[in-house]
Order: C-alpha cells, then sequence, then structure tokens
C-alpha cells in the first residue's frame, strides 16, 4: 500500500533504524520509545490490523512474534518483556498496518493503563 506508513518504512521510502529482517518481517526502533527496548515487528505484506487477519495469516502472526522473542533474546532481555499488538482506535492503535511492540528492559507493571 502506497500510503500506508509501514509499508513505506518496509520499502525503503522512509527511513527507520532496522533491527531485523527476513522474507516476510520487519523490525524497526520505535520512533517514541516507551522503554529502552521499543521494537516494531512488522509483515512485510500489509495487513491493516489484528481484527482484519484471516486463517491464511496465522504463520506471519507467529512470525512476528517469534521475531520479537528472538530480539529479546539478543538484548538480553528475557526476565521479562512483553509483546503488545494494539487492535482497533480504543486500544491505542495509530498505524493500521499490524505491528507488534516488544518493549523491555525496565519493570513492566500489570494490568497496563
Ligand atoms: P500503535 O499506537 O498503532 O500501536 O503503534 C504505532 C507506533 O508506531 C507508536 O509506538 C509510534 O511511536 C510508532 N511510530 C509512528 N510513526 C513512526 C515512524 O515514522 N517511525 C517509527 N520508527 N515509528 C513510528
Ligand atoms: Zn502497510
Amino acid at each position: 500500500m502506497t500510503n500506508c506508513l509501514f509499508c513505506r518504512i518496509v520499502a525503503g521510502e522512509l527511513p527507520s533504524k532496522k533491527v531485523h529482517e527476513d522474507e516476510q518481517t520487519f523490525a524497526f526502533e520505535d520512533i517514541r520509545p516507551q522503554a529502552p527496548t521499543h521494537v516494531l515487528v512488522v509483515p512485510k505484506k500489509h495487513l491493516r490490523g489484528l481484527k482484519e487477519a484471516g486463517p491464511e495469516d496465522v504463520e506471519l502472526i507467529g512470525r512476528c512474534h517469534l521475531v520479537a522473542a528472538q530480539i529479546a533474546r539478543q538484548r538480553g532481555i528475557e526476565n521479562g518483556y512483553r509483546t503488545v499488538l494494539n487492535v482497533g482506535p480504543g486500544a491505542g492503535q495509530s498505524v493500521f498496518h499490524l505491528h507488534v511492540h516488544l518493549l523491555g528492559g525496565r519493570r513492566l507493571d500489570w494490568p497496563p493503563g
């Protein structure tokens, strides 16, 4: 999608601090980090969000989470990190290209706000 912010980041049309890339996923530093580690993992395929995903996206969504786990391992934050998918404006979704937040490197309270 040409007018999608994260599609443009994946395509290299907009700059980002890349953390990981493979055939199906792309990960980069969040521009407004909420924790010492705040990485966004996105599928290269444009998917609007979790509620728009279908059975054909099962593997892709799983992959995004496994990439987050791999980054957490590499960064030594496995004592406690969080993967978050905000779904819909009421939960704070502001970019409508599915993304998994990886947050860690500090204490994470529960429940989240
Ligand atoms: P959401 O609120 O949709 O769950 O998460 C969107 C995230 O994207 C936010 O944490 C926001 O800081 C981040 N973000 C928005 N625009 C940009 C951008 O241009 N570059 C990067 N790296 N992150 C962005
Ligand atoms: Zn997109």
